[in-house]
């Protein structure tokens, strides 16, 4: 049996953050708790957590530990140059940050540290990832693509991350590109073009997220769909890419990696 990992959850008052850290606590054979980061210092235990480790204000040093970061997208660059300056592991979840700081600060990281950096941490919708791209590369151009996502009236942003997520991943692996991707249908839109993929987001209520891909052609249909019932399994994706992560060697990771998908 290895070791348990160490880990520092950065934004630690948060709902993550506080889901993350319950799950660790929980599991001391496979994590050990060090601190939590967030704009006030306290305890964790402060925060209606069985632990007396601080909440500190800034990163401590701690090398060989792994930094969970669900936290704010303004403060990703200086987390990854702290972790790699220290030599120590990052799984970022914060959404928001623009692409090119996010690919300057973990290609600028990995090669001291293991960094990784998912918008959607869930091991189910990694799977979705994984399987729409297969789906669509074997069935051709010729059966037609709608992504279809609901969230909770609340989310500011639309399509979300995660419907560009599964349609980044079948662009990939047919060829296409963002260009391809028709967002909602309204008026005198023409025919379909052929291989073009629909995005389309419905806002109601407190759905926590449902994503379906729809393929249709030739008389059938496949729908592949991923409903989150909570947030739990964001915080258990996380902490599957922290064990991963505590045993890696330098580099950038995705949660293909952690997942062997
Ligand atoms: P939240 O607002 O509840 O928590 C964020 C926490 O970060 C707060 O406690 C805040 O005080 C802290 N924080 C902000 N700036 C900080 C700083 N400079 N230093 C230290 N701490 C700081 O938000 P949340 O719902 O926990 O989500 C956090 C982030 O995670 C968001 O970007 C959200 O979109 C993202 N998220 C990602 C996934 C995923 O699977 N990738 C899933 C859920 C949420």
């Amino acid at each position: 049996m290895s070791s348990p990992v160490p880990i520092i959850m950065h934004g630690a008052a948060g709902r993550m953050g506080r889901a993350i850290l319950a799950l660790a606590l929980a599991e001391p054979v496979r994590f050990t708790v060090i601190a939590g980061v967030d704009r006030q210092a306290g305890t964790l235990r402060a925060l209606g957590l069985d632990s007396a480790a601080p909440v500190l204000t800034a990163l401590p040093v701690e090398p060989g530990a792994v930094v969970i970061d669900f936290s704010h997208h303004g403060t990703f660059a200086s987390v990854a140059a702290h972790c790699a300056a220290h030599g120590m592991g990052l799984a970022s979840g914060t959404t928001g940050i623009a692409p090119a700081v996010l690919d300057t600060a973990l290609d600028a990281a990995a090669g001291r540290a293991a960094v990784l950096h998912a918008m959607n941490m869930s091991v189910g919708v990694n799977v979705v990832f994984k399987v729409a791209a297969q789906i669509a590369k074997t069935l051709g151009v010729a059966y037609d693509i709608e992504i279809v996502e609901a969230h909770h009236h609340h989310k500011k942003d639309a399509p979300s991350g995660t419907a560009f997520g599964i349609a980044d991943a079948i662009t990939a692996a047919t060829g296409r590109t963002r260009a391809d991707l028709v967002h909602g249908r309204e008026g005198e839109v023409g025919a379909r073009r052929q291989g073009e993929i629909g995005m389309h987001a419905l806002r109601m209520g407190d759905v926590v997220g449902d994503h379906t891909v729809y393929f249709v052609g030739g008389g059938e249909r496949i729908t592949l769909g991923h409903v989150a019932h909570n947030r739990e399994i964001f915080a258990q994706g996380a902490l599957r890419a922290a064990t991963f992560l505590g045993s890696a060697r330098p580099g950038r990771y995705r949660m293909a990696d952690v997942l062997g998908l």
